[in-house]
C-alpha cells in the first residue's frame, strides 16, 4: 500500500517549484529566462535581484501566470500550472505601480478581490477592516488612493494582494515608489507583516540593499539565469563570480596570479597590489590566474601595519557619510581602492586627501575568484 506521506513531505520542502522554465519572446531572440530552476519553501521571502533586464520580472508574470513558458514547468504546491490561468493560480501579485483603481476608496481597493470572489458582504467587511489593520491603515479606510501618500498607497496596494489569502505573493519591486527613510522603516514592516501572516513571498528588486535586507534567501540573475543562489550572507561574503561581488555591494579586486600554496593559504602576486598578497583558500595550482576580492569595509587604514597584506597608498577622496566614511585611495600602480571606516567616536579624525596610508586587511577577509 503506498503512503501519501512522501508526497507531502516533497510539497512542504518546496513550495513553488521551477524546472528549468525558459521564455523567449521572439523567434531568434536572446531568451529573458533561460533554463531557470528554482525551489522555494512555505513561509520564505525570497528575493530575485538582477540588473535592469535580466528577467526577473518575467519570471515573476510566468510565476503569475501572464506569461506562458517555452520550456519547462512551474510547480505551486505539487500542483503544475500549465494552462491554469491567472485568476485560478494560488498567487497575488503586487505590482510596481501599485495599480491602486483611483475611483475606489481604500477599503474598496482592499476587498475587489474578495467581492470578484462573491464573498458574503458580512465577511468581506470584516477581511478588509483586518488587512486595513494590519497594514495600519483603519482610519483611513475611506480615502482615495490621491488622498494618501506614496506610503500608504503601497501598505494598501499589500493589503489588497494579501487579502485574498494567497499562499504565494509576488512582489514587484514593491518599495521603488518611496523615497529613501519611507523605504528603509517600510522594509521592516513588510518582514514584520510577511511573518506574522505567514505567507511565501516572492520578491523582484534590482536594488542589493533591498534584498539582502529583507529576504532569507537570494537569487542573483544574469541574463535570464539564476548565477547565485544563497543566503545574504552567503552572497555578500561568498560571491562565485566577480559579476556578483561586484553587483552586490562594493568591491575592490585585484588581478593576480598563484604563486604557491602553504597551510591553507595562497600567495598570489598582483602587480596592481604591488605586492604578493596571502588570501585563505585552498591549494591552486601555481601560475593559475584569479581575482581576488575584498570588501571596502575588510580593509583597515593605518599608519603601520604588520598584518601580511600591507599595501601603500595616497587618499585621493574622502567622504563623510555620518555613520562611516569612505575613502578613496591610490596605490603606487595606480590603482585606486575603496575603503570604509566606521565613525565611531563623535570626533574621529578622518584621513585627508593627499595623506599617505598604509591599508591591511587580513588573509581570510579576502575571496579567490575565478579571472
Ligand atoms: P527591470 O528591472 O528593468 O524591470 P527585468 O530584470 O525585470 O528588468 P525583464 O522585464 O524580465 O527584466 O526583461 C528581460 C528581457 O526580456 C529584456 O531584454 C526585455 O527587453 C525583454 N522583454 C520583456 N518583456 C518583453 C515583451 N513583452 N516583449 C519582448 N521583449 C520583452
Amino acid at each position: 500500500m503506498s503512503s501519501p506521506e512522501p508526497e507531502r513531505s516533497a510539497k512542504a520542502a518546496s513550495y513553488l517549484r521551477i524546472e528549468g522554465v525558459g521564455k523567449r519572446f521572439a523567434p531568434g531572440a536572446a531568451a529573458a529566462v533561460d533554463g531557470v530552476s528554482l525551489d522555494i519553501a512555505a513561509g520564505e521571502f525570497f528575493a530575485l535581484l538582477g540588473p535592469s533586464g535580466c528577467g526577473k520580472t518575467t519570471l515573476l508574470r510566468l510565476l503569475a501566470g501572464f506569461e506562458t513558458p517555452d520550456a519547462g514547468r512551474i510547480l505551486i504546491d505539487g500542483v503544475d500550472m500549465a494552462g491554469v490561468p491567472p485568476y485560478r493560480r494560488p498567487v497575488n501579485m503586487m505590482f510596481q505601480s501599485y495599480a491602486l483603481f483611483p475611483h475606489m476608496t481604500a477599503a474598496e481597493n482592499v476587498g475587489f478581490g474578495l467581492r470578484q470572489d462573491g464573498l458574503p458582504k458580512a465577511e468581506i467587511a470584516a477581511r478588509v477592516a483586518a488587512m486595513l489593520d494590519l497594514v495600519k491603515l483603519g482610519p483611513l479606510a475611506r480615502r482615495k488612493p490621491h488622498q494618501l501618500s506614496g506610503g500608504e498607497r503601497q501598505r494598501v496596494a499589500l493589503a489588497r494582494a494579501l487579502a485574498q489569502e494567497p499562499k504565494l505573493v509576488l512582489l514587484d519591486e514593491p518599495l521603488a515608489a518611496l523615497d529613501r527613510k519611507l523605504r528603509e522603516e517600510t522594509r521592516f514592516e513588510l518582514v514584520r507583516i510577511q511573518q506574522r501572516v505567514g505567507v511565501t513571498f516572492l520578491m523582484v528588486t534590482h536594488d542589493q540593499e533591498e534584498a539582502m535586507s529583507m529576504a532569507s534567501r537570494i537569487a542573483v540573475m544574469s541574463d535570464g539565469r539564476i548565477v547565485q543562489l544563497g543566503t545574504p550572507q552567503q552572497i555578500y561574503e561568498e560571491p562565485a563570480s566577480r559579476f556578483v561581488a561586484d553587483f552586490i555591494g562594493a568591491v575592490n579586486l585585484f588581478a593576480g596570479r598563484v604563486a604557491g600554496a602553504a597551510a591553507g593559504f595562497l600567495q598570489v602576486d598582483s602587480a596592481e597590489a604591488g605586492t604578493t598578497l596571502v588570501v585563505e583558500h585552498a591549494p591552486l595550482p601555481a601560475g593559475s590566474e584569479v581575482a581576488i576580492a575584498v570588501r571596502p569595509e575588510k580593509i583597515t587604514l593605518a599608519p603601520a601595519s604588520t598584518a601580511p597584506n600591507r599595501l601603500v597608498g595616497r587618499v585621493r577622496g574622502a567622504a563623510y557619510r555620518g555613520e562611516a566614511s569612505t575613502y578613496e585611495v591610490e596605490l603606487a600602480g595606480g590603482k585606486l581602492l575603496r575603503v570604509t571606516l566606521p565613525n565611531t567616536g563623535r570626533r574621529t579624525e578622518g584621513y585627508a586627501t593627499g595623506q599617505g596610508v598604509m591599508l591591511a586587511f587580513a588573509p581570510a577577509a579576502a575571496v579567490v575568484l575565478p579571472p
